[in-house]
């Protein structure tokens, strides 16, 4: 599994992107994207969105 962003509540704020330890979850435009073939699910970004909007299902 990996990471999925509810880009509609994005706000392209750049904490996960700070937060992930693995460099998986980035901001091109203004919303997160996540790599799928490089997270490794460790919630750090979940856990750190101020918006709640990124889960691991
Ligand atoms: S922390 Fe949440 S609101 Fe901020 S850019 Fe990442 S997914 Fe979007
Ligand atoms: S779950 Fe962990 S590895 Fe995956 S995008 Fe979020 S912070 Fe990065």
């Amino acid at each position: 599994m990996a990471a999925v962003v509810e880009a509609e509540k994005c706000t392209g704020c750049k904490t996960c992107e700070e937060t992930c330890p693995n460099g998986s979850i980035t901001v091109p435009d203004k919303t997160a994207v996540v790599n799928q073939d490089d997270c490794i699910d460790c919630n750090a970004c979940v856990d750190a969105c101020p918006e709640k909007c990124i889960s691991i299902p």
